[in-house]
């Protein structure tokens, strides 16, 4: 291919700005942007044309031309002039063929986006296209019908030069697979729209009194909106963990809405104690990401005293979420208070430690769940079990087991859907009074 005959015949069929006609020849040179390219190809072409004009005038007027009308070319009018030729307004196209002109746009349409960005806090960003449908099949259609072979495409030059001119301003990275923020720009309709992804903090939390649930629990008369049974509230429970650890993060980040994730969760009249239990709080569309996760912490445990406890709190990523539903099943340590029907042996505490010790449940989804979750059998592990008799009806037990199993049933049997199960192994009935979880024990 010789590029200088390959560009004229594109300029001669269409009209091309440096831009457009510089990304045709794209992967040709390094350290340049199109548009020089597209200059250099017509600077070189009037001065070809130039010299065919001196030796045939004809042809090389024509070319000259071609150059001044449909390649935009200030030098070629500016030769003509010279050559006492003249061309007709009517002669000059209004835009470029593939862009419409738009690349005029950049600066302007970088203004914007550093206006809309304004009002958020970043260190990564992203720049994405939308085209319409049609400007990319014009170059499509474009590229088959002249063979192009080194071309790049427009969208991925629009990315290109308008990523590139907000880094030098904002002096922010840019990030291909999790950046803070996307700026959309469509050059066309000449909007910009913000797409910030949600903020990720993690931490521990401690429950340190019965009766608050994990989670928001809205109220199941009206579902949130209100109403006589709730007091109007929407909610069965006027506070829950989530609740009290996202409030100040959510203001502190001016987020529009928080989601709670957790590895897994207690019941509700069940204390969470030891280190805690892993959770991330996500927050959308947050207008500040540099946040002080101390003072956030300090916040949290001042309004939730007595009451929840978090610590180590720390950003994160998306990742952390998959982690955390993963670590359901990570190990869990139980400290139950269980009250029996009849007295207790120390027999019985033997041979308690000594059948629940390293051994699998099968457990059929509790009674007390199957409104919420699918009647399964699902096996689970128990690695210890320590029981210690505290009255003649009552005994504490430890149990360290594989998360997801509950342990009240364990306790009950649950009409035997638990096996085995403590009311069985003693032919003594127990129920359980108090549960609180010692520790989460998460791998990695
Ligand atoms: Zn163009
Ligand atoms: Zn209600």
């Amino acid at each position: 291919m010789d590029v200088l005959e390959k560009a004229f015949e594109l300029l001669s069929k269409h009209a091309l700005c440096e831009h457009c006609l510089g990304r045709q020849f794209a992967q040709l040179g390094y350290s340049m942007e199109n548009n020089v390219r597209g200059s250099a190809l017509k600077v070189s072409l009037t001065l070809q044309a130039n010299d065919i004009a001196n030796q045939k005038s004809a042809e090389g007027i024509k070319r000259l031309k071609v150059l001044a009308t449909k390649g935009f070319s200030r030098e070629a009018q500016e030769t003509l002039k010279h050559l006492k030729k003249r061309i007709t307004k009517k002669e000059m196209p209004g835009n470029c063929f593939l862009c419409e002109s738009r690349f005029e746009l950049v600066e302007g349409l970088t203004q914007k986006a550093l206006k809309v960005l304004e009002d958020y806090e970043y260190s990564t960003y992203l720049v994405g296209i939308e085209l319409p449908v049609k400007v990319e099949e014009r170059e499509d259609e474009f590229k088959a019908a002249f063979n192009i072979g080194y071309g790049e495409s427009i969208k991925h030059e629009f990315g290109r030069l308008l990523g590139k001119a907000l880094g030098e301003r904002t002096g922010k990275e840019v990030d291909y697979l999790a950046p803070d923020v996307v700026v959309v720009v469509n050059p066309f309709l000449e909007k910009i729209r913000l797409q910030v992804n949600p903020l990720f903090v993690a931490g521990r939390y401690r429950k340190i009194v019965r009766d608050i649930p994990q989670s928001k629990w809205f109220c199941s008369d009206c579902h949130g909106k209100g109403c006589e049974k709730c007091g109007g509230t929407g909610k069965l429970y006027p506070e829950s963990v989530e609740e009290l650890a996202s409030k100040p993060l959510l203001e502190a980040t001016l987020g529009e809405k928080s989601a709670f994730h957790a590895a897994g969760r207690e019941d509700i009249d069940a204390r969470m104690l030891g280190t805690g239990r892993p959770f991330v709080i996500e927050v959308s569309k947050p207008k500040k990401r540099f946040v002080d996760l101390k003072q956030v912490e300090a916040l949290i445990n001042a309004a939730a005293v007595g009451k929840v406890e978090v610590s180590d709190l720390r950003f994160t990523t998306k990742d952390m979420v998959r982690r955390l539903k993963k670590g359901e099943g990570a190990q869990k340590e139980y400290l139950l208070l269980a009250e029996f029907e009849n007295e207790l042996s120390d027999e019985d505490l033997h041979m308690l430690e000594e059948k629940l010790s390293n051994i699998t449940v099968k457990q059929q989804t509790p009674l007390r769940v199957l409104h919420r979750r699918s009647d399964l059998i699902r096996e689970k592990y128990i690695y210890k079990v320590k029981v210690k008799k505290v009255s003649l009806k009552r005994a504490l037990m430890e149990i360290r087991c594989q998360g997801g199993l509950y342990v009240k049933e364990l306790v009950s049997g649950d009409e035997g859907r638990t096996v085995p199960n403590v009311s069985d192994l003693l032919k003594n009935r127990a129920k359980t009074l108090k549960l609180d979880v010692l520790n989460v024990i998460m791998d990695g």
